[in-house]
C-alpha cells in the first residue's frame, strides 16, 4: 500500500482540506499506469475530533473511498479513524492492522 501527499489547496488551509482537480487527476492518471487501487484520502484535524466536519461530508465525492482521518492529540481514544461517506452520511469503518 501507498500513500501520495497532495498539497492542501484550500483558501483556509489551517481549517480545512482541498485537493485541487488538476492534481487529481494527475494521481488518477499515476494509479492507473502502475496498476495501482484507489482505496481512500487521508487528512488530519490537528485541533479537533477526527471525525468527519459538514464541509468534509460535503466534499467527499469520491463515494466508494475510504475518508481517513487523523488527529495528532495527545490521549486520542482512536489517533486514525476511517469513514465511508455517501448520500451526505458518514458510517465509520473498522480498520485492521495486519
Ligand atoms: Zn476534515
Amino acid at each position: 500500500m501507498y500513500a501520495f501527499p497532495a498539497e492542501n489547496a484550500a483558501s483556509d488551509p489551517a481549517r480545512n482540506y482541498e485537493i485541487a482537480p488538476k492534481e487529481i487527476v494527475g494521481l488518477m492518471r499515476e494509479f492507473r499506469e502502475r496498476k495501482l487501487e484507489f482505496l481512500g484520502i487521508y487528512h488530519s484535524h490537528p485541533k479537533g475530533k477526527n471525525e468527519p466536519s459538514p464541509r468534509d461530508i460535503q466534499l467527499a465525492y469520491y463515494s466508494e473511498a475510504a475518508y481517513v482521518i487523523v488527529t495528532p492529540r495527545p490521549h486520542a481514544e482512536k489517533p486514525v479513524r476511517a469513514f465511508a461517506i455517501r448520500d451526505g452520511r458518514a458510517n465509520e469503518l473498522e480498520i485492521q492492522i495486519v
